[in-house]
């Protein structure tokens, strides 16, 4: 089993093993090593011979003053820095850019990881520069990845965003929805934010009734995945079917129905998601053969 625990699925630090050992840019080495460029929802890679790496020469004008690049721990033995560079930049062989969400998916779990804590990372970086009390420029809490106010005395940290996801069963049917921003014929699982003052397990309830009109019973909690796009934490649960017709939330999504084994979607998502850890196990109980 490529995934035999959430653990091991990409995003989460298990999947790194030793290859990633945490660091903080106020324990920056000397020394040169290499480098996760971020280029909006992509990762910057050399490609030699088809194999695609994290970089170790830039190309002059990538590391300009205000994109300073910032040591986050050690790579594989070696320090490594982590910068973003602007859309409009230019970039040509043997440097290439490759996106998180590819449908034909170029960047190995290793690659897709250490790009997904970059760009987690990076997205800290740019909000939390100023105070979010009165605004003035924020300096590092030394130790951490907070940010202090030298004004106020305000201090932030990253935030991290639960969100629940949620398989509903119905003996041996199962519970999909399917947005119009997916491709054609993808179904997934019901997921959403949690709200003020509500339980992991009050949200998957929640989630499901409000987009599906489907109400649950029995939420069990299966396993956890980092989803750093740009910062939530996917809490996975199991629920059974307790009562209600089907009415689908169109402004959320386009549609929501049941399948079974014998009835399945043109699609699911991949395999690195979640989601898809969850469909395989809980609903078709066959790991990995779907399609
Ligand atoms: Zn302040």
């Amino acid at each position: 089993m490529r995934y035999p625990d959430t653990a091991n699925l990409p995003f989460n630090a298990t999947l790194l093993g030793d290859e990633f050992i945490r660091g903080l840019p106020d324990q920056s080495p000397q020394g040169e090593g290499p480098y996760a460029v971020i280029m909006g929802g992509s990762l910057v890679v050399e490609e030699t011979d088809g194999v695609c790496s994290l970089p170790r020469r830039l190309p002059a004008g990538w590391k300009s003053k205000s994109r300073e690049p910032l040591f986050i721990g050690y790579w594989r033995g070696e320090p490594l820095r982590i910068l973003r560079i602007g859309k409009d930049t230019v970039v040509e062989p043997p440097y290439s850019v490759e996106p998180f969400n590819a449908v034909k998916e170029r960047l190995d779990d290793s690659l897709l990881t250490i790009g997904g804590l970059a760009q987690q990372i990076l997205h800290w970086e740019r909000l939390s520069r100023l105070c979010a009390r009165c605004g003035v420029h924020t300096s590092r809490v030394r130790g951490t990845w907070g940010k202090q106010c030298p004004a106020c005395g305000h201090e932030q940290y990253p935030a991290i965003h639960p969100c629940a996801i949620v398989l509903v069963k119905r003996h041996d049917e199962f519970l999909l929805i399917h947005k119009a921003t997916w491709p054609e014929g993808r179904y997934s699982l019901v997921a959403g934010f949690l709200d003020f003052g509500e339980s992991l397990e009050e949200c998957a309830v929640r989630e499901v009734r409000e987009e599906t009109g489907v109400a649950v019973s029995n939420v069990r909690y299966v396993g956890s995945q980092n989803w750093p796009f740009p910062s939530q934490l996917m809490a996975g649960f199991v629920a059974d079917y307790a009562g209600g017709e089907i009415v689908v939330d169109t402004s959320e999504i386009e549609d929501a129905r049941w399948f079974s084994p014998a009835n399945l979607p043109g699609g699911f998502p991949p395999l690195r998601s979640i989601a898809r850890w969850i469909i395989d196990r809980y609903a078709l109980q066959h790991p990995e053969v779907s399609p």
